[in-house]
Parts: structure tokens; sequence; C-alpha cells
């Protein structure tokens, strides 16, 4: 059995460790590789190796940076179709959605090729008498990133390629679940001129998380996954001195108003809803219907759309599957014991996904389009992020108690209105505590020239992920007061000692 390594100072690096995690084709249920849980040795051997690469980098001019960024975006292009059976065949996506992610984690590398302009800082003159001022924004040194099983490609590249292009080194550590995709990037960045340990990989699960949050040659952290983890590595990073941004989990609610247009609401929801069977932070779990007419016209549209729906690998000779399997038989059985705890709490189960079984996929770890209707914000289906294909709808009477209970949630990742109403949407986008919000529009994820985070306990740490942000995130301000006497260029140094006269 392959067992999938780290990538450390420009090579693949064979750990002495004796853990390994499995990893599945979750379409086939079969296990297809392994990745290995990597020891103190491998993870300092990274930490040795970005540090010795900093000085180098960090000196290499921004344009000669952003150049090897252009040639891993075109390596990017080539080898996308390659890349995306990877992410399909670890993590269950169908193909498309794969393609998706790719373009999404390449726009940031297209962001990061604008590095010489995004990085020049400020300029003042004659801030004082014959002073100026002008600031620096200089990278921080060794960064890690630390990335969540469900974008294998695209999470990663809203960091790397930021923290690479500002000039600082870095060490992924990828989702032990779907490891492949990070040594081929690993080996496209080397492909494209990247000098050895300016980026490396290592595979693991806590026990290197650990090291790497405190060892104090790791200068930044940039985290994605669950809110729990989040927290913890915010606090941990935090006490150690580091600088941190750790995005958490989401309960993503749309609000339903009556004068909507249902059936593009309803075309737009079923996509966000069951879109990468539900495994996306972004993913709309909740929504939330303003009167029992939207609500019931929603949902005549949502079952005949589900009806419709073709769940299966996400590799397929012909047509592509709508959704693929969950990411691994925990996962799933999680996921079903979810929906059991939905109909026991009293929700109305209208579309139940737990039976499904793909025929020549039997093992695989399918669940079905799940639809719930009248839920309640006290039951557990409404309150935990599930990550999976269970879409519920909640009934208000009216747009404040909507307001109010999406505002109550803690989670703030992303929300949506859907509306025909500009007022009523220009008022929901100003109050709505959730730190992206669509109008009309179920995924509003933002582009790669602005900056991507939530609220609330979506994320913790001030700065969000690519755009200015990423920017600022993996740059420290210095700022620089000159003053140049005039002397040299005024006095006449050969009567220095005499009495200047006019
Ligand atoms: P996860 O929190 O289980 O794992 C994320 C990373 O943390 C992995 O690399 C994992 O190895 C590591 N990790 C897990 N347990 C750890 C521990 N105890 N100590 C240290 N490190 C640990 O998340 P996941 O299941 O891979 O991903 C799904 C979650 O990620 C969902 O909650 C989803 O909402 C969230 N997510 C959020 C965003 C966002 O932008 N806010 C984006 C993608 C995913």
């Amino acid at each position: 059995m392959e067992t999938i390594q780290n990538f450390i100072n420009g090579h693949v690096s064979m750990s002495k460790s004796e853990r390994f995690s499995p990893v599945f084709n979750p379409a086939s249920g079969e296990q297809t590789r392994q990745v290995v849980l990597s020891n103190e040795s491998d993870t300092v051997a990274a930490i040795v190796a970005a540090e010795s690469a900093f000085p180098g980098w960090s000196k290499t001019s921004p344009l000669k940076r952003a150049r090897i960024m252009f040639a891993f975006k075109a390596l990017l292009e080539s080898n996308k179709d390659k890349l995306a059976r990877i992410i399909s065949n670890e993590h269950g996506k169908v193909y498309s959605d794969a393609m998706g992610e790719i373009t999404r984690g390449l726009e940031v590398v297209e962001y990061a090729c604008g590095i010489p302009h995004l990085q020049k800082g400020e300029h003042s003159a004659n801030v004082g008498s014959g002073v100026d001022s002008h600031s620096l924004m200089q990278p921080l040194g060794v960064c890690v990133g630390i990335t969540p099983f469900n974008f294998p490609a695209m999470v990663p590249m809203w960091m790397f390629p930021i923290a690479l292009a500002t000039g600082n080194t870095f060490i992924l550590k990828p989702s032990e679940k779907d490891p492949s995709l990070a040594l081929q990037l690993a080996d496209m960045l080397k492909k494209a001129g990247l000098p050895d340990g300016v980026f490396n990989v290592v595979n693991g699960d806590k026990q290197v998380v650990d090291i790497l949050l405190s060892d104090p040659r790791v200068q930044a952290v940039s985290f994605v996954g669950s809110t729990p983890i989040a927290e913890y590595i915010y606090n941990t990073a935090s006490s150690y001195g580091k600088r941190c941004q750790a995005l958490g989990g989401a309960k993503n609610h749309c609000l339903l108003m009556p004068d909507a247009d249902i059936d593009m609401a309803a075309n737009a929801i079923i996509g966000a809803a069951y879109g990468s069977a539900g495994e996306r932070c972004m993913a709309l779990s909740v929504v939330v219907a303003v009167g029992d007419q939207a609500a019931d016209e929603l949902i005549g549209n949502l079952k005949a759309q589900i009806k419709k729906m073709t769940i299966g690998p996400g590799i397929v000779e012909g047509p592509e599957n709508d959704m693929g399997p969950v990411v691994t038989a925990e996962h799933k059985a999680k996921i079903c014991s979810f929906i059991d705890i939905g109909e026991k709490q009293g929700a109305e189960l209208l579309v139940d996904g737990r039976q499904l079984i793909v025929e020549g996929n039997e093992k695989g770890y399918f669940i079905g389009p799940t639809l719930f209707d009248h839920v309640l914000p006290e039951m557990t289906i409404y309150k935990e992020e599930i990550f999976g294909p269970v879409l519920a709808v909640l009934r208000v009477p009216n747009y404040k108690t909507g307001l109010e209970l999406i505002n109550s949630c803690e989670y703030g990742n992303g929300t949506a209105i859907f509306t025909r109403d500009g007022e009523t949407a220009r008022e929901f986008s100003e109050s709505v505590l959730a730190g992206m919000v669509g109008v009309n529009v179920p995924i509003p994820v933002p582009m790669a020239f602005h900056s991507f985070g939530g609220w609330k306990r979506s994320i913790f740490g001030p700065l969000n992920v690519h755009g200015s942000d990423g920017v600022r995130f993996y740059t420290k301000m210095k700022t620089v007061t000159t003053r140049w006497p005039a002397s040299i260029r005024l006095e006449d140094h050969t009567n220095t000692f005499t009495m200047p006269t006019m």
C-alpha cells in the first residue's frame, strides 16, 4: 500500500514514524493509501528547512517571487484535470466541483502574482521640515497552514500563495483524510522555480500541530477547520506569541422573504445545500422562511428537484452526478445520527437520505439529500453544524423574527436573503451579524481580491484570508522616518572651522 510522505527542503522526505492513518476512496469505501502521521523529528526538520530558506527568500525581489507565482499558475492550469481527479478520489466531491475548487485557489495565485504592487507600502514626503516617511511591509518568517478535509486544494491556496509571494516560508499540515494533493502542489511549486525549503508539507495529526504551535521559530499560524479546534489553535498559538487567524465552522442561514422569486431561490438553495454533499463551510443548511406561503412553495419546489438529483461517484463515464459521497464512514454515521435526532425531537422529515444505496458502489459513503420542515431553534439539528446534505426549514412570522434568529446563532460565516425588495435587502445587509452576505446569491464567497472570513464563532483573530487582509496577515509594517542633513551639499567643507557668513 502506498504511503503518503512529507515534502521537506525541496524533496519527498521519508518519515521514520510508525503511525499511519488510512486514506479511503469514499465512493467505493476502499482504502487506497495511508498517510504517515509524522513525528517530532519530521516536524523539526521542516521548521529548520523553512527557517534556513527564509533569509534568501525574503531578500528575493518581489518581482522574482511574482514570476514564480506566474509559473506556478501555469502549472496549475495545465495539471487541473489530474488534480481534480485526485481530489474527487479522496474527498468524494464530483469532478466539476473539484475543478471549481482548483479555480478558486488559482485565483488567489493570480492575486499573489500582483505582489510587487500589493507590497509597496506607503510614502509621505515632508512629514517635517526635510523629513520623509515610508513604510515597509516585511515578511514574518516561518508561517504555518493547518487545513481541513473539505477543500484540499482551495484552502491551502487561500494561504500559501500570499505567504510565499510576500517573502515568507511555509509549512503546510494538510488534513489526514485527503492528503495527496498537498504533495502535488509542493512538486509544482518546485517545478515553478521555488527554492528548496521555502514550501514544506508535514503530514500528521495533533502531535505535529502542537509542535508547530509551540516552536519559537514559527511566526504565524493560519488555520481552517471546525470551531472547537479553531479556538484551541488560536488560544495556543496566541499564548506562544504568534500571529494567528483561525477560521471555524458555520451554520449558514438564508432568509426567504414572501416576495422572493421562489423558483430562483429554490434553484440557488438546492445547489448551496446539497453541493459537495453539504461539506462546504459556506453550505446553506438553514432556510428561514417568512410566512407559510413562501415556505410551502419553496418546499414543493425543492422536493420536486430533489427527486431528480443523481447521487453517485464523483468521477463517472457519461453524465456527471449532482452529488458524491461524504468523506468517511464515521462522518456518514454522524450525519445519520443527526437525522435520527431530528426525527426524535419532532422535526418533520420530508425527504430522508439515510437509506440510499448506490448500485455498484454499495460500500460507498453515500447519503441522499435530506429535507426537514418545521425545525425549531431549540432542536439539535438546528443548533449544531451537521456538515452533510441535510437542509432544515424554519418558519417565522416576519422579517424581524427571522433576522433575530439569524443574529442569535453562535456562528456568523455566510448568510443570504432572497427578496425582490431593495430596501429590505439593504437593511438586511447592514443589520445581519455575519461576515459574508448574499443578496439573491446563496453562497457569497468573496473573490480572491476581497477577503474571506466570518464573524462570531466562525473566526478567531482579526484578519481574514486572502485579499488585502491576507497581505496584511503575512507582513509586518515598519515605518521609516528619514532626515538627510543638508551640510554635505551646501557647505564648503574646506572651511568648516570658519564662521559661516553670507
Ligand atoms: P477539523 O477541525 O477536524 O480538522 C482541521 C485540521 O485540524 C486538520 O488538519 C486536522 O488534522 C487538525 N486537527 C484536528 N483535530 C486537532 C486537534 N485536536 N489538535 C490539533 N489539530 C487538529 O476539521 P475538518 O473536519 O477537517 O473540516 C471541516 C470543518 O472545517 C467544518 O467545521 C467546516 O465548517 C470547517 N471549515 C471552515 C471554513 C471557513 O472558512 N470558516 C472552510 C472550510 C472548512
